[in-house]
Order: structure tokens, then sequence, then C-alpha cells
């Protein structure tokens, strides 16, 4: 585990005071390690589970050579071009009932779907392709087929011996599926990440708490868990701590005695008056940043403890992009993910956006097909950083990168779709 300063002397101009995004994405990335234990996970508790070693086939899928169609098994050397075929059908395979006989040259072998491709035979005339030509035999008109169309080949899905799925990778429905194609009941998982929250600020109510003037409800701490949840980390939620230093003590330290990684909210902006930062700085080893972006530009990053520390501003909408741009991004470096962030998209913009270069921007999008099938976005009204209801209406961020200036009216622009990120 490197400490801030170790990371901080190994990145070329770092500067706490403006760091870009990418920056804060590479100092992340080299503080953060993932963890190591691991547990098996029968396939049905494996969804969005990550898979802690390779997993090497110990068969190949499929087994044998086998049919992709209902039709007639037969020699495809036999087909010439511009020329019909017939054939004397001579035994019928099935699904699960292989035909053992041999079918030489001018005969075939009625199949079903998934059947297995009787000795020698490798092409299969889908039934739809054929015309009936007296007793028990076929007629192929010409030109409609190569030798070994319809003819699935052993091994084509995943050969024998060889990683069916690497480490690292999430567990898809499709990762299950494959898991079980193989015969395989349970598999290595990296343990659940054990992730931490609290939000902090007197002015900050709890739900069932009575309103009070100048006081919101806290709404950090529910999106913080639903980020979490759909992540699949273990949640501690510790509510909503009091500017307190007796209390704050007490939640970090109960957070970093029980979690890798330690989220709050609020309290980290330079003006700020209340015990946060002064709390962190006493109890760990944390950075405080400026980051060259809008929403978010306050967060502390470092450990207490054993444990991540993601110190995010308070404003509801900072909260998640933050979270989305470099938290994320972190944890799933933690959790043993090899892959830690969602394609960007390109997409027209439908307005003309102000954009100051020198910082990276992430705007409430909402992406669309437009009429001639490319994807457009528009951004959601009012962009303020406390406005949650912007983050409802959109469904991705447009991401206005760190140089990047004014954007007109069909520019592309990048799109993060929330869809698979939150
Ligand atoms: P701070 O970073 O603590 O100065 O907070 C910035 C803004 O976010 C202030 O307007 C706070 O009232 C608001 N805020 C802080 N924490 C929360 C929270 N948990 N839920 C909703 N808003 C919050
Ligand atoms: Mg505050």
């Amino acid at each position: 585990m490197k400490t801030i300063a170790q990371v901080a002397a190994e990145l070329q101009g770092y500067d706490p005071q403006a760091l870009s995004a990418a920056a804060v994405g590479e100092f992340l990335a080299r503080l953060v390690e993932p963890v190591t234990e691991h547990e098996q996970a029968g396939v049905f508790d494996a969804l969005d589970r990550i898979l802690a070693q390779d997993l090497v086939s110990p068969i190949s899928v499929p087994p044998h050579d086998n049919s992709a169609m209902d039709g007639y098994a037969f020699h495809g050397r036999q087909l010439e071009a511009g020329k019909a075929l017939q054939l004397e059908v001579v035994g019928t395979a099935l699904a699960g009932k292989a035909w053992q006989g041999t079918a030489g040259p001018g005969q075939c072998v009625k199949i079903m779907t998934g059947a297995i491709m009787p000795a020698g035979l490798d092409t299969v005339v889908p039934q739809e392709f054929t015309q009936p030509a007296g007793e028990r035999r076929i007629r192929i008109a010409p030109d409609m087929l190569h030798p070994g169309d319809n003819r699935r080949l052993k091994g084509e899905d995943l050969r024998e011996g060889e990683p069916a799925l690497r480490r690292g990778e999430r567990l898809t429905p499709a990762a299950c599926g494959l898991v079980a194609s193989l015969g395989i009941a349970s598999v290595p998982v990296v343990r659940r990440l054990r992730v931490a929250y609290f939000s902090t600020g007197d002015e900050v109510l709890s739900l069932g708490e009575a309103p009070r003037e100048g006081a919101i409800y806290d709404s950090n701490r529910y999106t913080v868990f639903g980020l979490l949840k759909r992540l699949g980390c273990d949640i501690i939620d510790l509510g909503v701590v009091r500017d307190d230093p007796e209390r704050l003590e007490a939640a970090f330290n109960r957070a970093a005695g029980a979690a890798d990684a330690i989220i709050t909210s609020g309290g980290v902006s330079v003006g700020e008056a209340d015990y946060t930062k002064a709390m962190m700085k006493k109890l760990g080893d944390v950075a405080f940043w400026k980051i060259a972006m809008r929403p978010g530009r306050p967060m502390a990053v470092g450990r207490i403890g054993p444990a991540a520390l993601f110190g995010l501003p308070g404003n509801p909408v900072a909260v998640m992009v933050t979270f989305l741009a470099f938290v994320r991004p972190a944890l799933l470096r933690m959790m043993g993910c090899s892959g830690t962030q969602p394609p960007l998209l390109k997409a027209r913009s439908e307005e003309p956006i102000r954009k100051k270069a020198g910082r990276t921007e992430y705007q409430r999008g909402v992406v669309s097909t437009a009429r001639d099938g490319s994807l457009q976005a528009r951004t959601t009204g009012n962009q303020g950083s406390g406005v949650l209801s912007s983050m409802v209406q959109a469904n991705g961020l447009i991401v206005l990168h760190h140089e990047q200036g004014n954007v007109a009216v069909g520019d592309q622009i990048d799109v993060m779709m929330f869809e698979g990120a939150m």
C-alpha cells in the first residue's frame, strides 16, 4: 500500500490545488489495490461477482461436430457448381441419439439440430432446401450450399484446456451460462468489497426527523447506497454524522475497522468551518484536492487505517458525478475487476454548450437516437450541482474534456451512459 506522498512522487506535475480529471484517475489507480481474498460461489450466486481465477474449460463445447439445422447430412465434396444433387436417405440422427452407421457417396442421413454429425459427413442441407425425389430420396437444387455448411464444429464455442473466462471478468448472465455449459457448478470469486458510508453536516436531516429552518434532508446517503448496491458491494451504512469531533472520530474509526473503503459526503470544501477535514487529517493519510472539473471541485482522498478514503463534496450531483468518474473505477479496481470504466459513446450535440477549456465538465445529458439512426444528446435544463432532478431526467453524462471549448450544434461529444454504470 502506497502513501499519498509516494503516489504523488510518481506522478509528473502533481498539483493538489489544480488536478485534472485524468490525473485523479491515475492517482487513484495507483493508490488503491485489489483485495486478494476469494471464495467459491455457486452459479446462481455468482452473478455480477468478479472471477478470481482464470476458468479453464474442462471440456470442449460443443463436445462433437453437430448439425446447426434440421435437414440431411452428407459428404460436401459431392457438391458441384451448377449441378443438382440427388441422395438416398439411409438413416436418422437425433439430438441426443447419434446415428452409428456410415453413409457413403450418394447417401445422406436425416439429421436434427444438435445431433452429432455421422462419421465422415461434413455438410448439412436444411430441410427447406430439399425436394423429395422418390422413395427415400431427396434432391438438392444447384448452388444452394458449400461444403461444411450448417455444421457446428467441436470446440467452436470453447476448447478443452483453454481459458473460457479470465480472472477479473464480471460474471454477467452470459458468463454464468457459459460456466454452466462447462458443467461447472461453482466458481472462485473475489470476496465482496465492504464499503462504509456516512453523510456529514449539521444541516443534514435524516428521514423521520422534523424539518427545521435551514436544514435539508439527506439524499447523498441514498444515492451512494444505490450506486454501491449496483456495484455489488457490502454496504455499511453509518447514517448522518453530526459535525462534532467525537462523533466524527467514532464514525471514522468504526468505518476503518470494518470496511475496505470509506465514502463520506460534505465537509471537504475550502471554506469548511466544520471538523470533517480536520478529523480526516488527524486519523489518516489524506490529501485535499481541488479538481479542475464541474461539478465536484473539492475531494479528499487517502487512507484511514487500512481503508481507502473518498471524501466527496456535499452537493448531491457532485457526489454522483465524482462517484461515477473516480470512485467507481477505484472500487472496481479494489474489487479485482479488470474493466473499470464504461465506454464513452459519441453523440451529436443538439444544442450549443458553453464550456471553458482547462476543466472537465460532466453535464447531465439526454441521449437519444436521431432520425438518421445516429446518437444525439442534449443537456437537461438546470446544471446546478445541487439539482438532483437533473440526474433523474438524464440517462447519461455528457463528458466535456479538459481541453475542450464551446460546443456547437452538431459537434461530436462524448457521453457516458448511466445504463451499466449505475
Ligand atoms: P459541503 O460540501 O458540506 O459544503 O456541502 C455542499 C452542499 O451540499 C450544501 O448545500 C449542503 O447542504 C449540501 N449537502 C451536504 N450533504 C448533503 C446530503 N447528505 N444530502 C443533500 N445535500 C447535502
Ligand atoms: Mg458542509
